[in-house]
């Protein structure tokens, strides 16, 4: 499923909080500021996507291991996507650094 999506490796990042046995997740911070000509730019909600589902999912939209950091890259891919709609969008969240994903990042990224 990596594989035949497109991700996105562009700066977006959350906060993670972690409280003894808690972790809270802090809205993510977008490098693009929501401006329209983003990638992660969703019409149907006039913001980033990305902080959508961070706010509305938290990490159940993460699909790689989270490390415990404070601040975590992370790369996105929308699975379902749907320019107006949000409800139809089906995004994800990796940590830049889960083992997995720099593993074939760094293949595609080698072409
Ligand atoms: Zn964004």
């Amino acid at each position: 499923m990596i594989n035949e999506v497109e991700w996105h490796v562009d700066g977006h990042r959350i906060l993670l909080n972690i409280n003894k046995t808690n972790i809270d997740i802090a809205p993510s911070i977008c490098p693009h500021g929501n401006s329209e000509d983003a990638p992660c730019y969703h019409e149907g909600i006039s913001g980033c996507m990305v902080n959508y589902f961070i706010n509305v999912f938290g990490l159940e939209c993460n699909i790689g291991t989270v490390p415990a950091e404070s601040s975590l890259e992370i790369a996105w891919a929308t699975v379902e996507d749907n320019k107006w709609e949000i409800d139809l969008v089906d995004l994800c969240v990796i940590p830049v650094t889960d083992p997995y994903f720099v593993d074939w990042f760094s293949e595609v990224s080698s072409d």
